[in-house]
C-alpha cells in the first residue's frame, strides 16, 4: 500500500563513506538552507519558511512536495538514508541538491525536531518527534499533502556552539540570503520567509530569472545591471552584471549557481573579475548573479560538507565560457554607450574606502594619549603656543604643547600632501590624515556625550537590501547617539534625516553598505564602544577627502595642522598608513652626507 511504501534506503558504508563529511550544521542559515534543498528536490511549488529571533527559538519549513510515505519519515532522519542515490556511480552526475542523506539527522541531533509529513495520495500523515538525536515519537496524524518541519531551540544541548552564534540581526540576514538564493535558483517555486511574525517577502513564481532577479534585488540595483546570456555546447550561462560605473567597495551581492546550486568558485569569480579588467577601478567589486549550466558529469558536487563548492572536470573551459559570456555585453554597453569615457581606466581610484585586511587592528582612539615628547623641542612660532607665562610655572601647567611649524610644499598626484613638518619631510596621504582626524573629533565629541549633529536640508532617500534591512533597523538607535539620524520608510527604504555635524557631506549610500558590512561582523558580546568605533571609522571614511581631488595649500595646512594637534598618528582606523617621513638625518644617511 502506498502510505507504508519506502523510497529511503540507508546507504550501504562502501557509497557513504566517500561523501565528503564535515559540519553540517553551523548555523541557523544552514539548517534553513538543507530544508530547502530538500524541499526543492520534493518538487514543491509552494515554499513557507517562519523564522523566530534568527532562527534560534524556532525555523519551519513548509512545502507542498511529494512528501513521506509512513515507512520513510522516521527512516530520513537516520544517517545515511536518502532516496536519491543508491550506488557510489550515482556519486557522479547528481541532479538533486541532496545526496548523503546526513541533514534531517544532523539537524535532529541539535534541535527539537518535529517533523509532520504525508503523501499526496495517501489519506494520513507522520509525525515524528525527535530531541537531541532521541527519537521520541512516530505516529499517524491527519496532515496535508507535504512536509512541514520544526526547527525549536538549535543547539539547545551545545551550549559551545550556541554561545558562537551572532547576533539575531546578522543570523536573520544569513537566513534571508539563503532564501534568496533559493528563490534566484528555482523559479518556479513560490517562497515566502517571515521573521517574528512579520512578512519579510514572498516571491510569487516566475517565469524569467530577470523577473526573479528584479524580486531580489530591487529595480535601483537592477537598474544598474545588464543581462547576460552565452550558450555554447557544453556551458550555459546566463544572469546580469553590474555596469561598470556602479561597481562598489563591498563584494556582495555575487551570486554563482553551478546547476541551480549556490557555490563559491574561483574559477568563475576569476574569470569574472578578469573580463571586467580595467572596466574596474582598483579597489572595486562587481555586483553579479551568474547561473551556469553544463552536464551533470562534467562536474563534481562531492567536495564540500555543506556542498558549497564544486569541482569542474575541465576548468578551463568554464573559465573561457564566462569570459566570453561576462566580456562581450561589457563591452558592448561601456564602450558603445555615448557616457563612456576611455581614460576609465586611468582615473585616479577612488580606492581609499576601506581596503581593510581582516588582520588589521582598528587603531585605537588616541584620547588619553599625551603629545609626543619631541614636540617642545621645537622652536616657538608666533602665537601658537601659549605657555604659562615664566613664573608662574608652578600652577599653570603647558596647556597647548608647541606644534611643529608646517610648511606645505605641495600636493602630488591629486592624492598626497608633500610637507615640511618641523624638520621632517613628509608624504601624507590626503585621505587617510583627514580620515583620522575627522574620527578622532568624531571619537571625542562621543566619549563626551554630545556628538554635533547637522539636519540634511533634504532628506536624503536610501535603499538597502532586504537582508540587511532588519539588521539596519536594528541599530537606528544607536546610529541616532552618533548623530546619524534614519527613518524606516518601508521594509527595506530608509531616508537620513541629520548627520554628524563634523562630516558634512558624503555618498551616504556608500556609508550604509559600509556600515552594514562591518554589521555582520559584530558578535553579540561586542561592546558598544567596539560597535560605536566601527560606525565613526566609516562615517570619517566617507567624511574625508577622496583621493584624486584637487587641494588647496591652506586647506592642506589645516588638517596637516589638525593631525598633528591629534598627536599626528600614523594609521587611519582602519590601519593604513598616513605618512612617510623623513628626518635630516635619514636624508643626510640617504645621500650619504654622515
Ligand atoms: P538527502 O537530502 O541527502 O537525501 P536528508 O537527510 O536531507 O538527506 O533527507 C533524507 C531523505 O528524506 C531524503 O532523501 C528524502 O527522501 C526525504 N526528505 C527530506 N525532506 C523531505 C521533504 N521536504 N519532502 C519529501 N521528502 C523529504
Ligand atoms: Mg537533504
Amino acid at each position: 500500500m502506498e502510505s507504508v511504501e519506502s523510497r529511503i534506503k540507508v546507504l550501504p558504508e562502501s557509497v557513504a563513506s566517500q561523501i565528503a563529511a564535515g559540519e553540517i550544521v553551523e548555523r541557523p542559515a544552514s539548517v534553513v538552507k538543507e530544508l530547502l534543498d530538500n524541499s526543492v528536490d520534493a518538487g514543491s511549488t509552494v515554499i513557507s519558511i517562519d523564522v523566530v529571533n534568527g532562527g534560534r527559538t524556532l525555523i519551519r519549513v513548509i512545502d507542498d512536495g511529494e512528501g513521506m510515505s509512513r515507512a520513510d519519515a522516521p527512516l530520513a532522519c537516520q544517517r545515511f538514508a536518502t532516496s536519491k542515490i543508491r550506488h557510489p556511480r550515482d556519486l557522479s552526475g547528481i541532479a538533486t541538491y541532496g545526496f548523503r542523506g546526513e541533514a534531517l539527522p544532523s539537524i535532529a541531533a541539535v534541535s527539537r525536531f518535529r517533523m509532520l509529513t504525508a503523501r499526496h495520495q495517501s489519506l494520513t500523515g507522520t509525525a515524528v518527534v525527535i530531541e537531541g538525536g532521541d527519537v521520541r515519537s512516530v505516529e499517524e496524524r491527519g496532515a496535508a499533502p507535504g512536509t512541514r518541519i520544526e526547527v525549536e531551540e538549535l543547539f539547545f544541548n551545545t551550549p559551545g556552539r550556541r554561545k558562537f552564534l551572532k547576533t539575531t540581526a546578522t543570523e536573520f540576514s544569513h537566513i534571508t540570503h539563503v532564501v534568496q538564493q533559493a528563490a534566484l535558483a528555482n523559479l518556479h517555486t513560490q517562497v515566502r520567509l517571515t521573521h517574528n511574525d512579520h512578512v519579510v517577502f514572498d516571491y510569487p513564481k516566475v517565469t524569467t530569472l530577470e523577473d526573479r532577479l528584479l524580486q531580489v534585488f530591487g529595480p535601483r540595483v537592477m537598474e544598474m545591471m545588464m543581462p547576460i546570456h552565452h550558450e555554447q555546447a557544453d556551458v550555459h550561462v546566463r544572469g546580469m552584471i553590474v555596469n561598470p560605473y556602479h561597481s562598489k567597495t563591498g563584494r556582495t551581492p555575487q551570486e554563482i549557481f553551478v546547476n541551480r546550486r549556490f557555490v563559491k568558485n574561483t574559477t568563475i569569480a576569476h574569470a569574472v573579475y578578469e573580463s571586467y579588467g580595467s572596466f574596474l577601478p582598483k579597489g572595486r567589486h562587481p555586483t553579479f548573479a551568474l547561473m551556469v549550466e553544463v552536464d551533470p558529469h562534467d562536474v563534481d558536487v562531492n567536495v564540500h560538507p555543506s556542498k558549497r563548492e564544486v569541482k569542474f572536470r575541465s576548468p578551463d573551459l568554464i573559465h573561457r565560457a564566462i569570459k566570453t559570456a561576462v566580456r562581450g555585453p561589457l563591452q558592448k554597453h561601456v564602450m558603445g554607450s555615448p557616457t563612456f569615457s576611455p581614460g576609465l581606466e586611468e582615473r585616479a581610484p577612488d580606492v581609499v574606502d576601506k581596503e581593510k585586511p581582516a588582520q588589521v587592528r582598528m587603531g585605537e582612539p588616541l584620547i588619553e594619549r599625551s603629545f609626543p615628547s619631541g614636540a617642545s623641542d621645537v622652536q616657538t612660532s608666533s602665537g601658537r603656543g601659549q605657555r604659562g607665562e615664566a613664573g608662574q610655572v608652578k600652577e599653570s601647567p603647558v596647556l597647548y604643547p608647541l606644534e611643529p611649524e608646517v610648511r606645505i610644499l605641495g600636493q602630488i598626484h591629486a592624492t598626497y600632501i608633500v610637507a615640511h613638518v618641523g624638520d621632517e619631510l613628509h608624504v601624507l596621504d590626503q585621505h587617510t590624515i583627514h580620515e583620522r582626524v575627522l574620527f578622532e573629533g568624531l571619537w571625542r565629541e562621543w566619549k563626551d556625550r554630545h556628538i554635533q549633529t547637522q539636519p540634511l536640508l533634504i532628506p536624503e532617500p536610501v535603499d538597502v537590501p532586504v537582508a540587511a534591512a532588519t539588521q539596519l533597523a536594528e541599530i537606528l538607535p544607536e546610529l541616532a547617539n552618533v548623530g546619524l539620524e534614519l527613518e524606516c520608510f518601508g521594509p527595506s527604504s530608509f531616508v537620513i534625516r541629520s548627520v554628524p555635524a563634523l562630516v558634512g557631506q558624503m555618498d551616504y549610500v556608500a556609508l550604509l553598505e559600509d556600515i552594514l558590512e562591518d554589521l555582520s561582523e559584530w558578535n553579540s558580546v561586542d561592546s558598544l564602544d567596539k560597535r560605536i568605533r566601527s560606525v565613526l571609522a566609516s562615517v570619517a571614511c566617507k567624511g574625508a577627502v577622496q583621493a584624486g581631488r584637487r587641494m588647496e595649500a591652506p586647506e592642506m595646512k589645516h588638517v596637516v595642522n589638525d593631525w598633528l594637534r591629534e598627536g599626528s598618528p600614523m594609521t587611519c582606523p582602519h590601519g593604513r598608513r598616513i605618512s612617510l617621513r623623513f628626518g635630516s638625518e635619514e636624508l643626510h644617511r640617504i645621500f650619504r652626507r654622515l
